[in-house]
């Protein structure tokens, strides 16, 4: 057997850092920023994601974070195809691994976009005419261990009306020549897209679905463009770290607000090289699908979510144990309610990775019915989550200070430490432990990670109704009629057919 010589061209943080400095166009409050690893409102944010990167290189944690692609590149082990259960099993340590550096707060990070590109090493074929820039793609990001972003979605304006009639604001080609496409429009929202290296931009599942062929082929396009193609302009929404004064008040907002940009093309260049599908309506339709995106990503958020969760989990209890209330049966039955919710969505990664299903190519993805289990019961879980917190905190993250120069303040010192103190705990560590808890469940910060969990999934009925769909072409919902139809068939209005009643 021939041996692959290993490849490691892995970025480390600081080499993650320098890449973003290129010239990318990142529009805020005003301005356009300079350097978005220095700019306040994005600093601490690319930290975060830069220490995902020296994990890569860390010699305790690189076996089980890497491993070697088919092409001898060292690469994370959820961006390359899984070919076994045991592939699929090593991903989801590696997703948790990464998770659990920054608490599960960081729902883009790099793996998962991941969850698509892994795929083109086996898919890239689908792409054809266009099947040699897919491999390239990939092989650029797993060896690199890119940070990918991407946009499907379309702005929020006229959703009723054929998409050929929106044209002017939805994206779609403007021209092409010997080197490349030219695109105009906007696309919706492009999570953490500030600190990556390129956008996947694509249509999502319903907009394809309605697009007709001979009328919309302008918006049938499927292509990658680099942070800093000319004419890309990234508007960014308002930054909570930058809003965080200080690490004390705002624990989370501070270090882990990944950001999202509305994403604004005019007259952008794209070479030829970074076009997967040009003027293609039928491939439009089928490239996610095709790919196996949707049972892989789904297995990248739900890990992110236990983790989350499990921060969530502790958070309460020491929040409840501050409070003297922990020992109270209602307070108890809700800490073991959220573990039970943990443990829901951790069983349904393990029935993803140990119930597998055939994946383009030679690649194995994770089982769909899980996976589209758990993208339902992961974005509902939530709204819940925050109740819990509610009813059982109640008012006590609110019994606190206006901020942390309250506590340098001599004439607060000792009303902090009387008046401020929970149950064994003093009455600046009882602050600094509800400041995490606000952060995390009430703050600005908290109200789009809810946000965010509802909806980056799809909205509430498409993601029902996908499942439904996938149930009805594998025949599942057949199955579970002929139960209703086999019962009534034991009896008719002369009373039982079936012998065993008579
Ligand atoms: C914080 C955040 C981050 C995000 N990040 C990304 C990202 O990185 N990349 C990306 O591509 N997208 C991103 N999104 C967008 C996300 O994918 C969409 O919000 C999601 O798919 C829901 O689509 P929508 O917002 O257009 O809502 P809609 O689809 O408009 O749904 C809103 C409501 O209208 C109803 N509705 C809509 N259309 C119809 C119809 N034809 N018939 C009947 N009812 C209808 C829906 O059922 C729902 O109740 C993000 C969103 C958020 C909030």
């Amino acid at each position: 057997m021939e041996t692959i010589q290993e490849i490691n061209q892995l970025m480390t943080g600081e080499e993650y850092l320098d890449s973003l400095n290129d010239g990318r166009e990142i529009w805020f409050d005003g301005e356009i920023i300079e350097n978005v690893t220095e700019h306040p409102a994005f600093r601490n944010a690319a930290r975060s994601m830069a220490r995902l990167y020296d994990a890569l290189h860390d010699p305790e944690l690189q076996d089980d974070l890497t491993t070697i692609d088919k092409f001898g590149h060292r690469t994370h082990r959820f961006f390359e195809p899984a070919y076994t259960v045991e592939d699929l099993v090593k991903s989801r340590k590696a997703i948790d691994i990464w998770q659990r550096i920054n608490y599960g707060w960081m729902g883009r990070s790099p793996d998962y976009k991941a969850a698509f590109m892994a795929q083109m090493a086996e898919g890239y074929d689908y792409y054809a005419p266009y099947g040699d820039n897919a491999l390239a793609w990939y092989k650029k990001f797993a060896s690199k261990g890119l940070h990918m972003n991407h946009v499907l979605i379309d702005p929020p304006v006229d959703r009723a009306k054929p998409r050929s009639e929106v044209q002017h604001i939805y994206l779609s080609l403007d021209k092409s020549d010997d080197k490349g496409i030219y695109v105009s429009g906007a696309k919706m929202v492009a999570t953490g897209s500030a600190l990556t290296h390129a956008t996947f931009v694509g249509v999502g599942a319903g907009a394809a679905s309605i697009m007709k062929p001979n009328q919309d082929e302008d918006l049938a396009l499927v292509f990658i463009a680099k942070m800093n193609a000319p004419g890309l302009k990234m508007i960014s929404r308002p930054s909570y770290e930058l809003k965080a004064n200080s690490p004390f008040d705002a624990p989370l907002a501070s270090r882990f607000d990944e950001n999202d940009a509305v994403m604004v093309f005019e007259n952008c260049f794209i070479p030829w090289e970074d076009v997967l599908i040009y003027r293609d309506v039928e491939k439009v339709r089928g490239y996610q699908p095709a790919s196996g995106f949707f049972n892989r990503y789904n297995l990248q958020a739900a890990t992110r979510l236990y983790v989350k969760l499990e921060f969530c989990i502790g958070l309460l209890m020491k929040g409840t144990e501050a409070s003297g209330t922990n020992q109270f049966r209602g307070v108890q039955a809700a800490i073991g309610e959220l573990i039970s919710m943990r443990n829901v969505i951790y069983g349904l990664t393990s029935a993803m990775v140990y119930e597998p299903e055939p994946g383009i190519g030679d690649s194995v993805v994770p089982s769909l019915q899980m996976a589209a289990a758990a993208r339902i019961y992961g974005t509902s879980a939530w709204t819940h989550i925050r109740h819990l917190f509610e009813t059982t905190l109640g008012g006590a993250p609110s019994y606190t200070v206006s901020g942390v120069n309250d506590m340098h303040a001599l004439g607060l010192s000792h009303i902090i430490d009387t008046y401020y103190q929970g149950t064994n705990l003093p009455g600046r560590e009882r602050i600094k432990l509800f400041n995490l808890v606000w952060d995390a469940l009430y703050s600005e910060f908290a109200g789009r990670h809810g946000l965010y969990e509802q909806n980056y999934a799809g909205s509430k009925d498409i993601q029902r109704m996908n499942t439904l769909q996938f149930a009805t072409v594998r025949g599942e919902v057949d199955a579970y009629k002929g139960l209703v139809d086999q019962a009534m068939s034991d009896y008719d209005a002369d009373g039982w057919v079936n012998s065993v009643w008579k």
